[in-house]
């Protein structure tokens, strides 16, 4: 909103913007990539899940939004997972902005952008001429973004949904609510964008489907440009612990069950997902989204995961590991070749407080219990850490109107598990005969408390 101005400062000349005012766009790219000339490994499930077709495209989505000159960028990318050095090199690309976000939906149905899903274990799954059109394409979407910037007003809605969540780890704690951002012309109340944000694997059409496809987010976009008449950039927030469709019983409109690994199943989920973003938006409130306060923290985190170790000698990982200290925020930044001693991944934690919605950049798939606060107490005696505190949780930090989170925002590194309910080891919580999955999705123990503290600290700052 523009505030009054005393007459003098209406004499005065006024830019076209005054600072203070929001303006924002919208902007895509299409990366969907070319099928025949080189093998498409799908990434999320098993190794040499080659592709056979593209179903529908794979998107980079943009929102710019500005207060006067100050800008920032979020992209959301229809892939697994991208890494903290490909975030750099967008960011180099796009000087002019304060802070540029690049997350990925962690789309189980689209190429390997991390090289854990190739041929075989040893080899990378990544084409890193594709992965380099995913960089452009990043910039494309937020170039056009911020070309297409208008000034906006903006409402701020959430709804939660409990059905639309199978949890498939104990113990069973679900993010259910989702978010939505709806700008528009100040004047005439046109739409000019909506970005949404739910906690989910994009993986409905499961393991065994060889088509291209960003999964339900394709759906609940398509639902959404339909319903709200604009641009739709949709962004996956927590997803560990483990947020997943498969399993949940979905129905159509007869009442009749779809299964899962259909397109069926995956575009009625969508739009399922579509139809609580407009709840939520019918729902929304004005918020003030200016100034902008953005924090970041570069840290390490130690790679206990053997596989991780083994994964990044054979090049499969391909990113710098840094010797481990015991110290997450070194003096000296250095990389290392030297897997004899214990390594770390440099990765970065970010706090935003954009008017009066604060958001938290969480780089990868977090579980519900830290962003909520429900970490296990007790801890369950099985448990391999059972006397660590419980960190803090992310919502207890942000104590503001309004609050949303991005998961792998700015980097993939797996799960973060709490960890006191970190579990590899016999004997098992829950009374369970062998581990549940997610340790070997994990850096390692140590990710949770870091990053978690980090995120503490970047909020807590006056
Ligand atoms: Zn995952």
């Amino acid at each position: 909103m523009r505030p009054i101005l005393p007459v003098a400062a209406l004499l005065a000349f006024a830019p076209a913007v005054p600072a203070g005012d929001l303006t924002v766009g919208f902007g895509e790219a299409d990366v969907s990539p070319e099928l025949g000339k080189k093998p498409v490994y799908l990434a999320g499930f098993g190794h040499n899940r080659p592709a056979t077709k593209v179903h529908d495209p794979i998107m980079a989505r943009a929102v710019v939004l500005a207060d006067g000159d100050d800008k920032i960028a979020l992209v959301t990318v229809d892939v697994v997972g991208l890494f903290l050095p490909t975030v750099e090199r967008v960011r180099a690309k796009l000087p002019g902005f304060r802070y540029v976000l690049v997350s990925a939906t962690h789309n189980h149905e689209g190429p390997d952008t991390m090289g854990l899903w190739g041929p075989n274990p040893f080899k990378s799954g990544v084409d890193p001429d594709y992965l380099k059109r995913v960089e452009a394409g990043c910039v494309d979407a937020v170039t056009a973004a911020d070309k297409a910037r208008t000034p906006a007003a903006a409402k701020i809605g959430a709804a939660s949904d409990p059905t639309l969540i199978l949890d498939s780890r104990l113990p069973e704690v679900k993010h259910d609510e989702l978010v939505a951002l709806r700008f528009e012309d100040p004047k005439t109340g046109k739409p000019v964008g909506v970005l949404v944000q739910w906690n989910m694997h994009p993986e409905a059409l499961a393991a065994k489907n060889t088509e291209v496809s960003a999964d339900f987010p394709y759906y609940t976009v398509k639902h959404l440009r339909e319903s709200q008449e604009c641009p739709v950039a949709y962004f996956s927030g927590t997803v560990g612990g483990l947020m997943t469709t498969l399993k949940l019983r979905v129905t159509d409109t007869a009442g009749k069950e779809l299964a899962d690994g259909t397109f069926e199943k995956t575009g009625r989920y969508g739009e399922l997902v579509g139809r609580l973003a407009d709840r939520a938006l019918k729902a929304a409130v004005p918020v003030t989204l200016t100034p902008f306060q953005v924090r970041t923290r570069a840290v390490l985190l130690p790679v206990a995961n053997k596989l991780y170790h083994l994964g990044w000698a054979a090049g499969v990982l391909d990113r710098d590991l840094y010797p481990w200290d015991s110290d997450p925020t070194p003096k000296e930044w250095k990389p290392t070749k030297d897997a004899s001693k214990p390594l770390a991944v440099r990765t970065e934690v970010g706090y935003l407080k954009l008017g009066e919605l604060e958001v938290a950049a969480i780089p990868g798939e977090i579980y519900p219990e830290l962003v909520l606060g429900k970490v296990q107490d007790p801890a369950d005696p099985g448990a391999d850490f059972p006397d660590a505190p419980a960190e803090p949780a992310v919502y207890a930090q942000l104590r503001g109107k309004h609050r949303m989170l991005i998961g792998l925002a700015n980097d993939e590194v797996g799960y973060i598990i709490p960890r006191r309910q970190w579990d590899e080891k016999a004997p098992y919580c829950y009374g369970l005969k062998k581990a549940q999955y997610g340790e070997e999705n994990s850096v390692g123990p140590d990710a949770a408390p870091i990053l978690l503290g980090a995120f503490r600290d970047l909020a807590g700052k006056k």
